[in-house]
């Protein structure tokens, strides 16, 4: 039996670099952090969190490295560290957005997966890059320890073909051209959680699960294994989101590119000025969404929110052919009750029935549906970076890192 192993976990994002440090088997972060990029030009907002407090400070940014050093180092050094040495750190855990075609698991990382991840950014220009200074900057700061990479395409690899393979001419699947689906630690992380509370084996178990924060996908869980998702080649595919417009006609894309918009034009205009905040003309956030009562635009991006989600379930539910569980999870899936009665509103013909009552009640994970409802309906938390964290605890466990 292992005593506590200290493992460190990073979020490395283009806007904002989360960090964890957990003390396992104790799920309760022992230290948090956020470099938020986003708040000011030219200064970063820094907070961090431990059981003594939290703390939010700006600091002005000429190098962002010596920023995350700066950063970081206040997890070993004065009066707010939690730690005495960083050679105390066990592993740092990364989540990693793409692993193409070959990382279907967790990997110690070396050479061969940086290459591979730098390779993807071919297919992520926005993640990739920010995962790899991620793994770079841990390099350099923490030289000693091994580093672990969780994908967030890995849970999908196994998705069969025709879930798989867009029709295309082939040549494009063969060049890599398929769907790999995203949020998969998240996915798989609250498929595995629903079976615990559920006290049933997720191998016997169907399961829907629907990570709606500003980003959002669902995904059919068979057996424990992802077997459709709604992101596809990218995550701009699927439902609408907070700035994502989700599926469309993709003659559309022709007709703007003949009408003069450039690439460039083209990825602005669907990754950050579509969804919610593109058809309310207000906001990318739900809950300046719902609260514009009196807004015709907002309401209107509320409904095809609604729209397209009962739309995804469904068409997920007819290949999954039965369901035993629905699954809300993440910012919305967790917290908006609403979106929650309105996306199983008059679904009791297939056997899922919301309890209002349940629905806003408290604390998570909770089952919200009626005794009767053939189908359990959950609300259960998400945490990434706590399945990471568990990820790297097992490569410990076994002696692999
Ligand atoms: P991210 O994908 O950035 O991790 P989150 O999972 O934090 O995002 O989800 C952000 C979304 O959650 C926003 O659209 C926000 O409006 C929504 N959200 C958070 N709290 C609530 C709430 N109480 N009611 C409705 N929506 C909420």
């Amino acid at each position: 039996m292992l005593s506590s192993v200290t493992i460190l976990v990073m979020n490395a994002g283009s806007s904002s670099h989360k960090v964890c440090l957990y003390q396992l088997p104790d799920p309760t972060p022992r230290w948090q952090g956020v470099v938020d990029w986003t708040k000011e030009m030219g200064k970063a907002l820094v907070t961090t969190k431990t059981a003594q407090g939290k703390w939010e400070e700006v600091v002005p940014v000429t190098d962002r490295a010596s920023v995350l050093r700066d950063f970081l180092a206040t997890i070993w050094q004065g009066e707010r560290r939690v730690l005495d040495r960083p050679e105390e750190i066990r592993v740092v855990g990364h989540r990693v957005v793409h692993g193409g075609q070959v990382y279907q698991q967790p990997v110690p990382i070396d050479g061969q997966v940086k290459a591979t991840i730098r390779e993807m950014i071919k297919f992520a220009p926005v993640h990739n890059p920010a995962n790899l200074g991620g793994i770079e900057l841990m390099e350099e700061v923490l030289p000693q320890v091994p580093q672990v990479a969780v994908f967030d395409t890995a849970f999908h690899s196994q998705m069969p073909l025709p879930a798989k393979v867009y029709p295309l001419p082939y040549r494009y699947f063969e060049q890599g051209i398929y769907r790999y689906g995203f949020h998969g630690i998240s996915h798989q992380y609250v498929a595995g959680e629903a079976a615990k509370f559920l006290q049933r084996d997720l191998t016997d178990l169907k399961v829907i699960t629907c990570h709606l924060g500003n980003g959002c996908s669902l995904t059919a869980v068979r057996g424990g294994i992802s077997v459709n998702t709604t992101m596809g080649f990218t995550p701009l595919a699927g439902v609408m989101m907070g700035t994502r417009s989700g599926d469309i006609d993709p003659g559309i894309l022709i007709y703007l590119l003949r009408e003069g918009l450039t690439a460039d034009d083209l990825d602005r205009l669907l990754n950050r000025e579509s969804g919610l905040l593109g058809v309310s003309g207000i906001s990318n956030d739900l809950r300046t969404i719902l609260a514009a009562a009196d807004n015709d635009r907002a309401q209107l991006a509320y409904q095809i929110f609604i729209h397209r989600l009962r739309g995804a379930i469904g068409s997920l539910l007819a290949n999954l052919g039965g369901l035993d569980a629905l699954v809300f999870t993440a910012g919305i899936g967790e917290n908006s009750a609403q979106v929650r009665e309105d996306v199983c509103a008059n679904w009791e013909f297939w056997g899922i029935a919301v309890d209002p009552d349940r629905n806003h009640s408290r604390p998570c994970p909770i089952d919200i549906s009626r005794d009767r409802s053939k189908v359990r309906v959950l609300v259960i938390p998400t945490q990434e970076d706590w399945a990471i964290a568990q990820a790297c605890y097992e490569f410990v466990v076994k002696g692999v890192v």
